[in-house]
């Protein structure tokens, strides 16, 4: 039988060019310049599934103005907790791409955010109370100072006259604006991280590479087996750490990997669609990211929303997302995605995760039986004059919600995102897809320091992560001065307006 070529032996494998595969290959040079990475991509370019510009939504996630972040407790009270979190995560991962802004001239990664307002816009009594109270609970944080509640509707119409042109001027509506939310081309940045990862020594990027099966050796480290979809041909090499960065494929791969953490997960995929906006005077009288409140049974990450994006130098306006189902992992992924990824260990999770969630199933058939004028219908919740020929059907990329094993409810549908680590720290794969990639930094750094604990201990890994991301070990949450700072440090270097050109 003839022996399967094998690429050299190497420290890291990173699978799938995605933004998180990125963050940690760039982190973990900087960490120890002596790295050996080998990076394997099935597709031809990095950032193709999610984290490409028209496959997700480019909001800088900092929970400025997605309201699913801040739930209402029973008592009518509002939990900020979680925005606290997210916004605090979304600093850091801004920090990160100043230090790589500064330390690095590559135009590939210049001008990939923007500030654009992020505005929230409920409908209704009820909601509008809700509203007020968010806003309320939030300004108490410094993360949160210069947010604007208005219930005036000559005020919300001068920050979004689209949403307010041919409102019923009966319908009681509210809206909270902050200025200094954000809009990321996570491709162009993504690409671009490689594009400095690639120029290190050391660093071999494979694309075309699907990564087929993973075998843990005796000695701790993995042989890692690949097709070279090309050619046909199926490639081996060995690392001391693998990270499965695969999106969508990341769950099918921690399965063959066979390490007991990895028992009893499932995924459920679901797909989304955008109406993206081809009407340049409509597109050019929109400047704001307006999130929406979900409707009742409807899951997260379907909240709608009305987004100015900047890609490639062209401002853009999407609506959405508009739910959908495959059995997909991958936006170029197989129909039998979902069926192979059922096993003795998940199958219980699974089905216990789909009989909780009737509402979340009920929700997705509805999305998937809409037809277009039902979109446009849809849209008209949030543009009241909107015209159908104005927009055009575009597919989103592909999210696979984590299942898990749960000791009481035998399984749960999550949507965050879930890092798997082996015990030994030799494996780690990431799951889900929520807030995503505005987290990417602060993701990756527990992840390092979980993976690589003595290193990370040690005087010049600790230096490196402040320098990386300078507030690290700060709340930023109990120190308003610091948030000011850094915002005004990292705003200059990413080439924003600062927060006090903003009036913030
Ligand atoms: C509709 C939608 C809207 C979103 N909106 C936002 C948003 O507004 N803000 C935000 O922060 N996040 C958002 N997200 C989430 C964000 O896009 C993701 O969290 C992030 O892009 C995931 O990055 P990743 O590197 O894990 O995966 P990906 O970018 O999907 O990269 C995974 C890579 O792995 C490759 N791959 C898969 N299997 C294999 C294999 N076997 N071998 C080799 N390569 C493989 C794939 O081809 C792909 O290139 C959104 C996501 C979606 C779908």
């Amino acid at each position: 039988m003839p022996t399967t070529p094998s690429l050299p032996a190497t420290d890291v494998v990173l699978i799938g060019a995605g933004i998180m595969s990125a963050t940690l290959g760039l982190m973990l040079k900087e960490l120890d310049p002596t790295l050996t990475i080998t990076i394997f991509e099935r597709l031809d370019v990095a950032a193709a599934e999610s984290s490409d510009a028209w496959n997700n939504a480019g909001t800088g996630h900092s929970a400025f103005c997605e309201l699913n972040y801040t739930p209402e407790r029973p008592d009518g009270s509002i939990d900020i907790s979680k925005a606290l979190k997210i916004a605090e995560q979304f600093e850091q991962s801004k920090q990160f791409w100043a230090f790589l802004t500064e330390k690095y001239d590559v135009k590939e990664i210049q001008r990939f955010i923007n500030y654009i307002p992020h505005m929230s816009f409920v409908m209704g009594r009820e909601n509008v109370e809700f509203l007020r109270k968010r806003h309320a609970a939030l300004t108490e944080s410094a993360l949160f100072k210069g947010m604007k509640f208005s219930d005036d509707r000559a005020e919300i119409e001068s920050w979004m006259p689209l949403v307010m042109d041919g409102r019923d001027p009966a319908q009681t509506v509210a809206a909270t604006r902050m200025d200094l939310g954000t809009d990321v081309n996570f491709g162009s940045l993504t690409r671009g991280m490689f594009y400095l990862l690639q120029e290190k020594p050391g660093v071999t990027m494979h694309f075309h590479h699907e990564v087929e099966k993973l075998h843990h050796n005796a000695d701790g480290s993995w042989r890692i087996k690949t097709q070279n979809l090309e050619t046909d041909q199926d490639v081996e090499t060995q690392a001391k750490f693998v990270f499965i960065g695969a999106g969508g494929g990341s769950l099918p791969l921690l399965e063959k990997s066979h390490i007991p953490e990895a028992a009893g997960y499932g995924g459920f995929p679901v797909s989304g669609q955008w109406l993206r906006c081809v009407n340049p005077a409509v597109i050019a009288r929109h400047n704001a990211k307006v999130y929406g409140k979900a409707s009742v049974g409807s899951p997260p990450m379907s909240v709608p929303h009305l987004d100015t994006r900047m890609i490639d130098g062209e401002k853009q306006l999407l609506f959405g997302p508009y739910a959908g189902f495959s059995t997909k992992f991958l936006k170029t992924g197989s129909y039998f995605d979902l069926p192979a990824s059922i096993q003795f260990g998940n199958v219980k999770p699974m089905i216990m995760a789909g009989l909780k969630n009737l509402s979340l199933t009920k929700y997705l058939i509805q999305q998937v039986r809409q037809s277009p004028d039902d979109r446009v219908a849809a849209l008209r919740e949030y543009l009241p004059e909107a015209q159908a020929q104005d927009w055009e059907l575009a597919i989103a990329g592909q999210r696979v919600q984590v299942i898990k094993k749960d000791k009481k409810q035998g399984g749960v549908l999550e949507f965050g995102t879930e890092v798997v680590t082996a015990a030994d720290g030799t494996i780690a794969a990431l799951l889900g897809a929520s807030p995503g990639a505005s987290t990417a930094v602060s993701i990756m750094l527990n992840l390092v320091q979980k993976c690589f604990p003595e290193q990370s201990a040690t005087p010049e890994w600790q230096a490196k992560f402040r320098e990386m991301v300078p507030t690290l070990g700060h709340k930023l949450a109990d120190e308003p001065e610091l948030v000011n700072k850094t915002r005004t440090r990292t705003s200059t270097i990413l080439g924003l307006v600062t927060p006090e050109e903003l009036g913030v």
